[in-house]
């Protein structure tokens, strides 16, 4: 592991433990034997496999039934289902009556539901499977369990939750149980090591474990299954662990896993329960500093102190990751972030919290054997990463000593974009097109740096989402607001163009898109900077105008203005952005949509052409309203560039312009990338990577710039989008600052 890494991920895996990986590695080479030979070799494989097996026993409390060796919980899982289920349908060959229903928690982890729902199907037996309700604490209904218990064939609660930590009441769901015949499933993946589980003394059928999550190495795993338990095996073959579970069993992990069974026995190398409580409470007093208002999403009475699971109201999970990753602390989300939109959490939407809870949350998870110099180094580092979030103004807590904003900073939500421009010198902002879920953010944005907003503007009424300019000006405090009487888009009514410092802003009204479709257009005292074009024209679109509100008829009129009005080279800056295309400008839109450059060379048929095109629009990735036909004739640019290449190009001498994309609350956390003196850099973020592009498109045609982010993905969007500009020599590093060599510097002398 980096040196500098702390890591506070190890619901997700562990590393292995210096005295487990030294035992793995001496029956690897030494004690290689197979426990199934009878040579001395393979006896004392065997006698080993024994001793590690009985020491599971003494550690789970499971003195009488199966323990089995196998790859880990999610085969346990599926041995544990396909027994259960098999039981269940040989009944019902047998012509017996068979249960109704196959229960699991509304929380488990996907293997649970997932592995009942395959073997269900699979073994035709189709019974009715149902999630039990889980309340605001996360723990099971068991009223809801009372009622339906006695139709269970199956019922599966888990020990703890891996995102919250939530310890189920185990003994409550036992009393449910007490007259129902229904299998037993618990998890005890997240238990293992912090949870006493006494399986034998209870009514558990199965409870399947897993060593990656205590320090053991992945591939090694163990299922108890409760004496005269159904077992159908999942693996035939050799007859390995009774055959239970066949093929020649993996000596590495269980003698590793049998060392962290020893330290656990020990007891001396993991922290007991009131120094882990201890490591947990300061870690909470560190979130709560640094993040004043943070939300704790279970109770720590009832929960594991191993896990904590946060969220920030106003900042979404994506930022607190990008913010923990920056300051080399591994977290992970408690939502499963994909690419185009963040997933809610499906443990916290169980447990009914509210969707920004759900969809915000970060989970931080420690080992029992970590140590209390790492606490300290976590507890220093969360609180940067709450000074880097106020500095940036992304916080409520107000903060005097703040970085200006950039003349035009950008928010996406959902592929619709809204832009702050804002004067730092003379502190007065606008917002175009407001979006609801930002209204705070921009509220804090404008408070914290003290700017007054002086328009709220919108580029036309939008079809797929409401304004949120009346929301905007309703909650922003008086102060910070010098709004005169303005028409229904947010233009003020006496004034040509709005003054913003040395710049300012004017209106080209260009019906098509909406009747009232408007693009404004940003100046200095010596040019065009960009022009806000709404739905207008979009990278790869141009605005539906099928709507009632449309004015189809006089859309290619407006796009001859708009191109008479800023030419074919001017930025042009989109209301809806779903492709992370940042920009466009008329001259790259003329080379890839076919339509838009029949109207500017003087088409008359357009108006039809484009209703052709839009008779059939489906919905956005994000389930939105598509604000029109994406049509790209352009191909997408290779912008791949390694570390390795990279590192050459320095070398080489190369003119290098290295820009950093993150956002200026991670830079501001962590290091840049190790390139030596010679090479240029700058720092850019994302979301005011527009004020960067007109200097970049004048750079001389030598300099190659290379952007990087955290992993990689940000930046390669991004360069294919200033590919598309015609900015040619540009590259993305591939893996961005995660895949960064460590001590890259050395790497390329020592292989020049
Ligand atoms: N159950 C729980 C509660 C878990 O946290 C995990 C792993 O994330 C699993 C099951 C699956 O474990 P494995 O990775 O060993 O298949």
């Amino acid at each position: 592991m980096r040196t500098t890494e702390i890591y506070l991920d190890a619901n997700a895996t562990t590393p292995v433990l210096p005295q487990a990986s030294a035992a793995a590695t001496e029956v690897m080479s030494e004690e290689f034997g197979n426990p199934s030979s009878v040579h001395g070799t393979g006896l004392r494989a065997r006698a080993l496999m024994d001793e590690v097996r009985a020491r599971a026993r003494r550690v789970l409390g499971a003195l009488t039934g199966e323990l089995l060796f196998l790859s880990g919980a999610t085969e346990g899982i599926q041995t544990a289902v396909l027994s259960a289920l098999t039981a269940i349908r040989n009944r019902r060959d047998r012509g017996e009556k068979v249960p109704r229903l196959l229960l699991y928690g509304a929380t488990e982890h996907k293997a649970v539901p997932q592995a009942i729902r395959h073997w269900n199907a699979l073994l035709k037996l189709d019974v009715e499977v149902q999630a039990i309700p889980v309340g605001r604490d996360g723990r099971h209904d068991l009223n809801w369990l009372r009622k339906r218990a006695s139709d269970a064939g199956l019922i599966c609660t888990m020990a703890a939750n891996n995102e919250t930590g939530v310890i189920s009441d185990l003994e409550g769901v036992q009393a449910v149980l007490a007259d129902s015949s229904a299998l037993w499933l618990v998890d005890g993946v997240q238990a293992l090591g912090k949870l006493p589980l006494h399986l034998s003394s209870r009514r558990i059928d199965y409870a399947p474990f897993s060593g990656h999550k205590l320090y053991a190495p992945k591939g090694i795993g163990m299922l108890y299954v409760r004496e005269g338990a159904p077992v159908t095996p999942l693996i035939m073959g050799g007859g390995q662990e009774g055959a239970l579970r066949s093929g020649t069993e993996n000596m590495p992990g269980i003698a590793a896993l049998g060392e962290v069974l020893r330290l656990l026995e020990a007891g001396d190398q993991f922290g007991s329960s009131d120094a882990l409580r201890n490591h947990h409470d300061r870690l909470t007093d560190a979130l709560r500093e640094a993040f004043p208002g943070v939300v704790f999403n279970a109770d720590p009475d009832i929960s594991l102190p191993t896990t904590i699971n946060v969220s920030m109201p106003g900042v979404s999970g994506k930022v607190m990751l990008d913010l923990f990753d920056a300051a080399s602390i591994r977290v992970s989300g408690g939502s499963a972030c994909g690419a185009s939109k963040a997933q809610p959490s499906y443990v916290l939407e169980a447990m009914g919290l509210e969707a920004w809870r759900s969809s915000s949350a970060v989970r931080l998870s420690f080992g029992p054997a970590i140590g209390t110099a790492q606490i300290d180094e976590a507890c220093n580092r969360i609180r940067s990463c709450g000074d880097a979030l106020r500095d940036s103004c992304l916080t409520p807590a107000f903060q005097r000593h703040s970085m200006p904003a950039e003349v035009i900073t950008r928010h996406v939500i959902d592929g619709a974009v809204c832009y702050l421009v804002a004067d730092h010198a003379s502190r007065r902002c606008l917002v175009i097109d407001p979006l609801p879920e930002l209204t705070q953010q921009l509220i804090q944005c404008i408070r914290c740096r003290s700017y007054i907003l002086v328009a709220v503007l919108d580029t036309h009424s939008h079809g797929d989402h409401a304004s949120a300019a009346a929301a905007l000006l309703y909650d922003i405090p008086a102060i910070l607001t010098d709004i005169v009487e303005t028409d229904a888009l947010g233009w003020p009514l006496a004034g040509d163009s709005i003054p913003l410092g040395s710049r300012r802003l004017a209106r080209l009204d260009v019906p098509g898109h909406t009747k009232d479709s408007r693009t404004y257009l940003l100046s200095d005292v010596q040019e065009l900077i960009a022009a806000f074009v709404g739905d207008t024209v979009m990278p790869a679109a141009l605005g539906r105008s099928d709507f009632d509100v449309s004015e189809p008829l006089m859309f290619a009129g407006s796009l001859r203005l708009l191109e008479k009005t800023v030419g074919r080279e001017t930025l042009l800056l989109p209301g809806h952005d779903y492709d992370a295309r940042y920009a466009c400008m008329l001259g790259t839109e003329v080379a890839r949509q076919p339509l838009l450059a029949n109207v500017l060379d003087g088409a008359l048929t357009f108006a039809d052409a484009k209703a052709t095109l839009e008779s059939a629009l489906a919905a956005t990735a994000y389930q939105t309203l598509a604000c029109g036909a994406r049509v790209d004739v352009g191909s997408e640019a290779d912008v791949d560039l390694t570390p390795r290449a990279l590192l050459d190009r320095a070398r080489d001498g190369d003119r290098l312009l290295v820009v950093d994309v993150r956002e200026s609350y991670e830079h501001r956390l962590s290091h840049t990338l190790d390139l030596g003196p010679g090479v240029r850099r700058q720092a850019v973020p994302l979301s005011a990577l527009v004020n960067a592009i007109p200097g970049w498109l004048r750079l001389d045609g030598d300099t190659n710039i290379v952007l990087f982010c955290r992993s990689g993905n940000r930046n390669a969007r991004a360069a294919r989008a200033l590919r598309r500009l015609g900015i040619d020599r540009v590259w993305s590093l591939v893996g961005g600052v995660a895949l960064w060599p460590d001590q890259a510097s050395q790497l390329a002398d020592a292989e020049a």
